[in-house]
């Protein structure tokens, strides 16, 4: 990208779940930018990951466990001083039939998708009131915006990651703060190879790739979606451009949801 955008230098982002896949696209992508990046993600492999990107570290964090995110946003005002924008992109998924899916299942899906968000965003806000402003992503998912099949637990926590969205955003609106999610449809990570094994399975006699390829079928565009899309997306709401855009979600799936 070379200089040719520079709109995030002297700005500082935490994503977490940053250690691959969407994550690490999106902190890539302020990174190009000109942005200080502090990648969060449960496994050691984010120290790595960091490496990989100028004016980054990475926190070994859990989102789950409030005690870890205050350290996170802790450590990323020592690293950086500020924390300006902050994405909650960590994210888990199961695929399981209705009586099959167990407590445990929901309850852990919920706790990193939604709790961590809002835990996430709520240690953010804390830091944005004092320092004047900031501004927070949320991921979503398309399946929040029309439920897949064996994934109601998942559905349930996208779904309320809009709701958290919305409540936020009109709590902080006047604290030059914008709050908005995104919903992605079929993205190339290891989450969709999960999903093209675990669904494949279960939804017929579907080979390595042919589910998420006959998925691919039904976007208009044709195409899969890569990290990259998302991350465009991503560094708008981030923006100066997307000043006046609050308490929003919207889509990046190449037209697989229109609503
Ligand atoms: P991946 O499975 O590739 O990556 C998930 C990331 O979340 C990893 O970095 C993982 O860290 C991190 N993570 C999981 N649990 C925790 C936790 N408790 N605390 C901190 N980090 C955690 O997923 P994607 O890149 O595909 O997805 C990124 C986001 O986008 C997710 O929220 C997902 O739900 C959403 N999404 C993805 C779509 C897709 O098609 N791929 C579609 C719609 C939404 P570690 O590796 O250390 O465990």
């Amino acid at each position: 990208m070379g200089n040719a955008m520079q709109r995030f230098e002297n700005k500082t982002v935490v994503v977490t779940g940053g250690n691959k896949g969407i994550g690490l696209a999106i902190a890539q992508r302020f990174s190009d930018e000109g942005a200080n990046v502090v990648l969060a993600s449960v496994e050691e492999q984010v120290m790595e990951a960091a490496k990989s990107l100028p004016r980054a570290i990475g926190v070994v964090c859990d989102v789950t466990d409030k005690a870890a995110v205050v350290a996170l946003y802790d450590k990323a005002q020592a690293a950086f001083g500020a924390v300006d924008i902050s994405v909650q992109n960590a994210g888990i998924i199961t695929i399981a039939k209705v009586e099959d899916l167990t407590e445990s299942e929901w309850d852990a899906t919920m706790a990193v998708n939604t709790k961590g968000a809002f835990l996430c965003c709520q240690e953010a806000i804390r830091r944005m009131r004092r320092n004047g402003g900031g501004r927070l992503i949320n991921l979503a998912s398309g399946q929040a915006r029309d439920g897949f099949i064996y994934t109601p637990h998942y559905a349930a926590s996208k779904f309320g990651v809009m709701g958290m969205t919305q409540s936020l955003a009109k709590e902080v609106a006047l604290d030059n703060i914008t709050v908005n999610a995104i919903c992605p449809g079929i993205i190339k990570t290891d989450m969709w190879d999960y999903n093209d094994r675990v669904w494949g399975k279960m939804l017929g006699d579907y080979g390595p790739g042919e589910l998420m390829t006959s998925w691919v079928e039904g976007v208009p565009m044709k195409r899969a979606g890569e990290g990259k899309d998302v991350a465009g997306l991503i560094a708008f709401l981030a923006s100066a451009d997307a000043d006046y855009i609050t308490g929003q979600t919207i889509n990046v799936d190449g037209g697989l949801i229109m609503s």
